[in-house]
């Protein structure tokens, strides 16, 4: 088989053997990404390989041109390849959080299709080939840009993504218009934009986006992974871990001039919850406290699950008084609440602290914190402490009841 021949000095590929080897690279491209498959595969992913496998299919009907079998094989192979491009665009729109529908996808790859079975597919290998570029520019266009407004935004890998398939777009867009001023059987036409030549810059683009492909599903593998590991499980909040990071990190960054408060949160009687109407009550009143809190403070301001049935709260720029109004707040929300049976969710203590005028530090308004929390309790349950950091004894002030 021979791919490339010398004439005259330029190189002229051969279509049937371009394609061949172009075949035999997608076919290597999807076994890949099966091996490869993670479980939980992303959905552009997923579109990715419908659309490799209908451009694997839809070149193995091109390489039917010339025998009997081109007058079906043609148009088909036409209606696969826009196919292809129209799931390569669907894939782009998922990463923007949109969906495509059956009826944006078919009519494209129907109407290329039938276009090419009405020009005379039998003898001609161009049989609607206008139709098929314009389509496939079509295809290609939307699906870079898409990816341009893909989420994350900024993402240099689908900025990357974007770029090739507006280049590709832009190939094809030069691919029509050649074909209709100059035919498909001119001289500058066959030369760059014939059937070899496109093949050899698939061959070039399938490498570089499915390669590029991996790489955006395993960053959004480990961001994924990453969410996960700092969230808790039951509440969704952060847990005590990325807490500590995240609130330490913020207490020695530029804005942590502007001061922070610290609340614990302890529900009271918590055993008690579980002990008489079992575990599941229990876990439900420490979701429902933990939609209490997040939609008592600012989006800015972390929430953790600090341990079992313990919330920690940081309030970057709130003052104490602020903190305690947030704390009293929380509890009126929760209080507002039903539980699955109708059942009152317990009551909380919370112990309350903020920076004081020396250089703030994560663990020592913790213990503040802690120790008025602990006052609470000793006060009765039910109520919010506040406790200033510089106080020689931060668990003295009186408390007062949230209810
Ligand atoms: P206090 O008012 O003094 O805080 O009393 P309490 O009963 O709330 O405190 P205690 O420390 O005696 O009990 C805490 C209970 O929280 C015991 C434990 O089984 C329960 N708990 C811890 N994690 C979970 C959880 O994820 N789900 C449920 N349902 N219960 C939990
Ligand atoms: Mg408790
Ligand atoms: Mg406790």
């Amino acid at each position: 088989m021979i791919a490339v021949s010398l004439q005259e000095g330029a190189i002229v590929l051969d279509p049937f053997s371009v394609r061949v080897v172009l075949g035999l690279v997608t076919l290597t491209l999807i076994v890949i990404s099966c091996v490869s498959s993670q479980r939980r595969r992303s959905p552009y992913a997923e579109w990715w390989r419908v659309a490799l496998c209908l451009f694997f299919v839809g070149n193995a009907a091109f390489l039917m041109n010339g025998t009997a079998a081109q007058l079906w094989a043609n148009p088909t192979g036409k209606a696969l390849v826009v196919a292809g491009t129209f799931c390569v665009w669907a894939g782009a729109r998922t990463l923007r959080d949109r969906r495509a529908s059956a009826w944006l996808l078919l009519p494209a790859p129907l109407l290329s299709g039938f276009a090419s079975a009405l020009d005379d597919p039998g003898n001609s290998v161009w049989s609607g080939g206008l139709v098929y570029l314009c389509l496939t520019t079509l295809g290609i266009t939307l699906a870079a840009l898409e990816l341009w407004f893909a989420k994350p935004a900024r993402s240099r890998i689908t900025k990357f993504l974007s770029i090739i398939a507006g280049l590709t777009a832009l190939y094809y867009l030069f691919r029509a218009v050649t074909f209709v001023l100059a035919g498909p059987n001119n001289e500058v036409f066959r030369t760059f934009f014939g059937y070899a030549p496109a093949a050899l810059m698939h061959l070039m683009l399938l490498v570089a986006v499915s390669s590029t492909m991996n790489t955006l599903s395993n960053k959004q593998l480990i961001k994924r992974l990453r969410e996960r590991a700092d969230r808790d499980h039951l509440t969704g909040l952060l847990n005590r871990g990325a807490f500590l990071e995240l609130a330490s990190r913020q207490l020695a960054g530029p804005m942590s001039h502007h001061g922070a408060a610290l609340v614990l949160a302890d529900l009271d009687h918590f055993k008690a919850v579980n002990d008489e109407h079992g575990h599941s009550a229990g876990d439900a009143a420490l979701r429902a406290f933990a939609t209490a809190c997040t939609a008592s403070v600012r989006s800015t301001d972390l929430v953790a699950r600090y341990g079992g049935e313990e919330f920690i709260l940081f309030l970057p720029g709130a003052t104490q008084q602020r903190a305690e109004i947030i704390a009293s707040e929380i509890s009126s929300r929760l209080s507002a609440m039903q539980g699955p049976d109708g059942l009152p969710f317990p009551t909380v203590s919370y112990g309350v602290t903020s920076t004081g005028a020396d250089a703030p530090d994560l663990a020592f308004m913790i213990n503040v914190a802690d120790a008025a929390l602990y006052s609470a309790k000793a006060q009765g349950r039910n109520r919010v402490v506040g406790a200033e950091p510089m106080e020689a004894e931060p668990a003295a002030e009186a408390g007062h009841p949230t209810s």
